[in-house]
């Protein structure tokens, strides 16, 4: 079964079939680094950066985009606040990014292009809009003229018109149309500037996006995505900047992010239910916001709760503890030759083919999730002496590997588990255990469990040995 995604652009599923072979230009929209950014920007990091690797799962070359915007209003804004120089806000925020997303395994992109080291490019890509009359310019500013693309409105299913009669209460009387926009502003006294043909000013928000996407990816993008709050007008602009200064398609595939709301509260600072990924970090264990994400479709919204995480949590602890117990088993079964132990039973091959095929249908990491819990049942129904289980292990913690870690990002065996240290160091403790019990020293056996157990370590006793995990 080929790739199927939901194109915005056309409202429906399609078969994905990149423009040139195995390669996808992939761009997302990345975040404008003012704050910290919050739990719902982590949706769309999280969500995208499953797909460009279940891309690469599949086999494509992925060259995947997300851009920092370090100059804008908000960041300028902020910069006042606390009296420091923009470029003081951008690095901390982009600081505070780069490490929110390492630690809720998010992969770096390819290529992480800040707009302030484009604005040549935003320079040339304005001067060919003016050039090619899609834009004019005012004392300074420069704005697009949508009424010179006749495309504008076609990703949002916008009426063009019924907008532009809702905009009249705010018209800006040097502006053609009130839906024009801002592809360079004029500085006002203390802001940033760069020089250009127009006078000091900085690149409008848009016109960014458009630039890096062709500087860095191409003139026809494979995939834009974004969250769904981004389709009108930031998406909806840089189609006609781009469109309007190439004469060709901007993108193949628009993919959109549902919303998220708190506890069915849309979130706000003024509401008090405004959650930085680093507040969340401080509490919860960064695999089960990804399990959160994970079993939520990325197009449907998503409410976060403490409920939830809860959920989440109790769900990747289901699949850790499986994992230990197919380590465990694989370890016991370690001198078995492997011809024995390659009888792969057709219900576990089945499991990987049910995770691509959800993957495949949209990236339904929902339905991929449900998968991975079924192979989790199967391991804890498989008693350790039957036949068929190193097999079954094996072939369940391959697909673990390779689909639960290097796609979804998720990491099974807790820090403790897979430290090789940690590791030897139980495999003593067990070890003097056993022997105080062959010894019928069972004061000194229980003493060692009930120890272990009050730091947090469950030992188990199985017909081939003692395992351990954490309580
Ligand atoms: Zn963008």
């Amino acid at each position: 079964m080929a790739l199927k995604v939901y194109n915005t652009l056309n409202r429906k599923k399609e078969d994905f079939v990149p423009l040139s072979g195995n390669r996808v230009n992939f761009y997302a929209c990345g975040p404008t680094v003012y704050d910290n950014f919050h739990i719902g920007n982590a949706r769309p990091l999280i969500m995208f950066d499953i797909f460009r690797r279940y891309l690469e799962y599949r086999g494509y070359e992925v060259n995947y985009i997300v851009n920092i915007t370090d100059v804008d209003d908000k960041i300028i804004n902020r910069a006042a606040e606390e009296d420091v120089n923009f470029k003081a806000i951008a690095r901390k925020y982009t600081d505070a990014f780069f490490e929110g997303a390492e630690k809720l395994g998010v992969r770096p992109a390819t290529v992480h292009p800040r707009a302030t080291d484009n604005i040549d490019g935003m320079l040339d890509l304005i001067r060919r809009l003016l050039e090619n009359g899609h834009a004019y310019e005012v004392d300074g500013d420069v704005y697009y003229d949508i009424s010179s693309f006749p495309g504008y409105g076609k990703l949002s299913g916008r009426d063009i018109e019924q907008m532009q009669a809702g905009a009249r209460i705010d018209v800006d009387e040097r502006k053609k149309n009130p839906l024009d926009f801002a592809l360079w502003k004029a500085a006002k006294p203390g802001e940033p500037s760069w020089d250009s043909p127009w006078g000091p000013g900085r690149p409008g928000w848009h016109i960014e996006c458009s630039v890096m996407s062709m500087l860095y990816g191409a003139e026809t993008l494979d995939i834009h995505a974004g969250g769904q709050d981004l389709i009108f007008p930031h998406h909806e602009n840089e189609i006609a900047q781009s469109e309007g200064a190439n004469g060709k398609p901007f993108v193949r595939y628009w993919l959109h992010n549902g919303f998220l709301d708190i506890e069915g509260e849309k979130m706000s600072k003024s509401l008090g239910n405004f959650f930085t990924v680093t507040d969340i970090l401080e509490k919860y264990d960064p695999m089960a916001i990804r399990m959160f994400f994970l079993l939520k479709h990325y197009r449907s919204p998503i409410d976060f709760s403490e409920e939830r995480i809860k959920e989440a949590t109790a769900a990747l602890d289901r699949l850790k503890n499986a994992y230990h117990k197919m380590n465990f088993i694989l370890d016991m079964n370690e001198d078995i030759p492997s011809s024995e132990s390659d009888k792969v039973p057709d219900e576990i091959k089945q499991f990987r083919a049910g995770i691509e095929d959800a993957m495949d249908d949209d990236f339904n990491t929902a339905r991929a999730m449900g998968c991975f819990f079924d192979i989790a049942r199967g391991v804890n129904s498989i008693e350790e002496h039957d036949g068929s289980a190193p097999a079954y292990m094996k072939e369940a913690r391959e697909i673990f590997d390779s689909l639960g870690t290097e796609v979804f990002g998720l990491t099974f065996g807790t820090e403790i588990l897979t430290d090789n240290l940690t590791d030897d160091l139980m495999g003593l403790i067990i070890k003097i255990r056993q022997d105080a019990r062959s010894e019928k020293n069972w004061a000194l056996a229980d003493r060692i469990r009930d120890s272990l157990k009050d730091i947090g370590i469950i030992l188990e006793d199985h017909s081939g040995g003692t395992s351990w995990k954490r309580g």
